[in-house]
């Protein structure tokens, strides 16, 4: 008879735990999937119940007893556990902690499940709403009036009026409104229909029907505005219709609003969302909703691939070459890879969807593992963009933009359109200098540039956060002429609106855009009739429609041409096709301008001549011939120390342990890319292999001897297994 539960407990820690269990309750009683509080060391934990067994290798004296039982039901379903099971060995990550990730922070507590329902706002029956003095067009009266028929959700909220919070809680304060909670929500009753679907769409949208209640893994791929998010939806219909839940991943919190509001409006079906932008209450409302089966529809960004699904139908993963699918801190998990692996376990069809496909998923099409749909047309017959070199050699610069740039930015004003130029840096210049003996601000913890925000007056450090004030003179000889070099969103900004003046002006990047909805408030801002230009990062390469739009520069393209990173030229191809995927998307035709140095290079000439496809069959030829990913399959070892020479001994450990392993490269020990960050001095070790299996028939006895050296106490370390950078 079973006498001890196998729990799974968050410490970092390869292992599993046995305690015997609760008072008054068998150990077979309890299923796999369900919390227990266990105690832990000195303290109390939430760890999750994997199984259970007859006898312990713990001395029976030695077996402590779980404490409690927090879940009559598992709340982690068998398929959840399986999955998580099969990423933590994947990613060498402790079970513990890989399950304690996948659940909101408000269920890693022992505390009672909160309720699923929806809190919402609501008008106070008492209130007459005669008589009452709000100023007529405030944020209050606004909301005042949006609750006039009736409560409505906070995520509902969130989609029809920015920063409703502020205004709620001063509606509250004069008792005029209550928050309440709304059980399933009722779909709206008025559903706006989508348009006639194209052949293509119709096409896409039965080869997947044809395949729900199978795995089956399809790539969609159509240029910005080809109408992939239509087939989504047909999709979801059918879904919805079979009585099964659709998981929709989307690569930014940005993107959220506007896809649910999208999805709202066409959808018979109660949605959740889940992002790392809710508060904690509200996520772990939502995650019991999609536990629980009462969310047909789950949107969300990367850890929403963790949602619990009872009735699971479909999973679509937008944008899936992007980089924001990886979990870049801790359990480097890939949203993406995971969102397959759930995909095959729930016998459901996996779609992701791309303009511009990440290698690796072109190369499982190539290989035969995924079906690849394809959508060409732009439905409503806009035009794709035409796309001009500007050849900077030799030529001079007005603010780093060419005379020929900026009379194409002229002459859309002229038009009354509008321009985008699109820089992906932020600040006002990447270097401060000293003009009269060379000196620059540098991070003292990072050995790299600071980055100068003028309108702040700061210097950051882009790679650690670190701040500064902007000194009045040069520490090294005291000259007081201290300038800008470079060019920065802001200086940008500033540029164009000494060249452009009175044109509206917007600038978009991670300083812009720190409130919540801003990006789409910000956008929201524009009036579409008229001429405006609107300079940022790549922020800027999705989202938000702008019909208007049919001018992109981007300032500087070579960056990505001639970089260490063998991603670089992938990740360049593909940010010039989104970026210039926001030009001409309603019936207007659209223009892209490249400013570079390097007009002849191959890949600029093959993605301008012969789109996105073809560059990167290019990039894939490469890559097989330099034996890279995907035809090679990586793990990265990292480790940082205050000082170099335990990084040098735990790697130098890590080579003697692995003892030349068949068909694995070993490459290194050496210095990372960035050998220094934040006062810490990195190196890292990379593994390479031809076949897969190898490297992870491989790793896990390397990874558990690792962790036992004593080398291994004295650095900080990880091991980043498919690893999107190499810093
Ligand atoms: P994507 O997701 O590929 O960027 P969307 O599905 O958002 O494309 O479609 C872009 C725009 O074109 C949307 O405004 C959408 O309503 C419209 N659209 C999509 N399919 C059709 C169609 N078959 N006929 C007319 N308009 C369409
Ligand atoms: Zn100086
Ligand atoms: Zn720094």
């Amino acid at each position: 008879m079973p006498a001890v539960l196998r729990v799974a407990v968050p410490v970092p820690l390869a292992q599993v735990f046995d305690y015997l269990a609760p008072d008054g309750i068998e150990a077979d009683a309890i299923a796999p999937g369900c919390r227990v509080a266990v105690p832990f060391g000195r303290s109390q934990r939430v760890g999750v119940v994997v199984g259970s067994a007859s006898d312990s290798a713990v001395d029976a004296r030695r077996l402590k007893r779980a404490t409690k039982l927090l879940d009559a039901q598992p709340l982690i379903s068998s398929e959840l556990c399986a999955s998580l099971a099969w990423a933590a060995r994947y990613y060498q990550h402790p079970l513990g902690e890989v399950l304690e990730s996948a659940l909101p922070v408000g269920l890693r507590q022992v505390k009672p499940l909160p309720s699923s329902a929806a809190p919402a706002l609501i008008r106070n029956a008492a209130i007459e709403a005669e008589g009452l003095t709000l100023r007529a067009g405030s944020k209050v009266a606004t909301l005042f009036d949006l609750l006039a028929r009736g409560p409505l959700t906070f995520t509902e909220l969130d989609t029809r009026l920015a920063g409703w919070r502020g205004a709620a809680a001063r509606l509250r304060k004069r008792g005029l409104i209550a928050i309440t909670e709304l059980a399933l929500r009722t779909p709206p009753r008025t559903r706006i229909a989508g348009p006639p679907l194209s052949g293509e769409q119709t096409d896409a949208i039965a080869q997947v029907a044809a395949q729900l209640g199978t795995f089956a893994p399809v790539l969609l791929e159509g240029i910005t505005g080809s109408g992939k998010t239509e087939v989504y939806l047909a999709l979801i219909e059918q879904v919805i219709a079979r009585g099964e839940q659709a998981l929709v991943l989307v690569p930014e919190i940005g993107l959220t609003p506007q896809a649910l509001r999208r999805f709202r409006e066409r959808l018979p079906a109660r949605i959740e969302v889940l992002h790392s932008g809710l508060s904690e209450g509200e996520r772990t409302r939502a995650w019991l909703a999609a536990a629980r089966g009462e969310a047909d529809v789950v949107l969300g960004t990367r850890s929403a691939v963790f949602a619990p699904l009872t009735r699971a139908g479909l999973i679509i993963i937008d944008e899936e070459h992007d980089g924001s699918y990886k979990q870049q801190e801790g359990w480097r998990y890939s949203a993406r890879d995971l969102a397959l692996v759930r995909g095959k376990a729930l016998e459901v069809p996996v779609l992701l969807g791309s303009a511009t496909p990440s290698l690796e998923t072109l190369a499982n099409v190539e290989a035969g593992r995924y079906r690849k749909l394809h959508l060409s047309a732009r439905p409503g017959a806009a035009r794709l963009p035409d796309f001009h070199c500007v050849d900077l050699r030799g030529k001079p610069l007005r603010h780093g933009l060419a005379t020929a740039t900026i009379a194409a930015l002229r002459a859309c004003i002229a038009r009354g359109e509008q321009a985008l130029v699109f820089r992906n840096r932020r600040g006002y210049a990447p270097v401060l200098t000293c003009h009269s003996c060379g000196w620059h601000a540098s991070c003292a913890r990072c050995d790299k540039p600071l980055t100068w925000h003028r309108g702040v007056a700061r210097l950051r450090c882009h790679h650690c956060g670190a701040e500064q004030r902007v000194p009045a003179q040069c520490p090294q000889c005291s000259n007081d002429h201290l300038a800008p070099q470079g060019l920065g969103t802001e200086r940008l900004e500033e540029s164009l609106a000494e060249i452009f003046p009175g044109v509206p002006l917007l600038r978009i990047d991670r300083e812009t855009t720190r409130r919540k909805n801003a990006l789409d408030d910000l956008l929201g801002s524009l009036d579409p009739e008229r001429a405006a230009l609107i300079v940022g990062t790549q922020m800027l390469a999705k989202g938000h429609d702008l019909p208007n739009l049919t001018l992109v520069v981007i300032v500087d393209v070579d960056g990505g041409l001639y970089s260490v990173d063998f991603r670089a030229e992938e990740r360049l191809a593909q940010l010039v096709v989104q970026v210039a995927g926001r030009a001409g998307r309603a019936r207007k035709p659209g223009a892209v301008w490249l400013q570079t140095h390097h007009p002849e290079h191959p890949l600029l000439q093959t993605l301008m001549h012969h789109g996105y496809a073809a560059a990167a069959q290019r990039l894939l030829l490469e890559r097989r011939a330099a034996g890279l990913p995907p035809y090679a399959h990586l793990a990265l070892l990292r480790a940082d120390a205050k000082s170099q020479t335990p990084v040098d001994d735990f790697l130098q450990a890590a080579v003697a342990l692995a003892a030349q392993p068949d068909g694995i490269a070993l490459l290194g020990p050496m210095p990372a890319p960035m050998p220094r960050r934040a006062g810490l001095q990195r190196g890292q070790l990379l593994l390479s292999a031809d076949e897969r299996a190898r490297l992870h028939a491989f790793l896990p006895d390397w990874v558990a001897r690792l962790r036992a050296q004593p080398q291994a106490r004295r650095v900080r370390w990880s091991l980043d297994v498919d690893p999107l950078d190499l810093y």
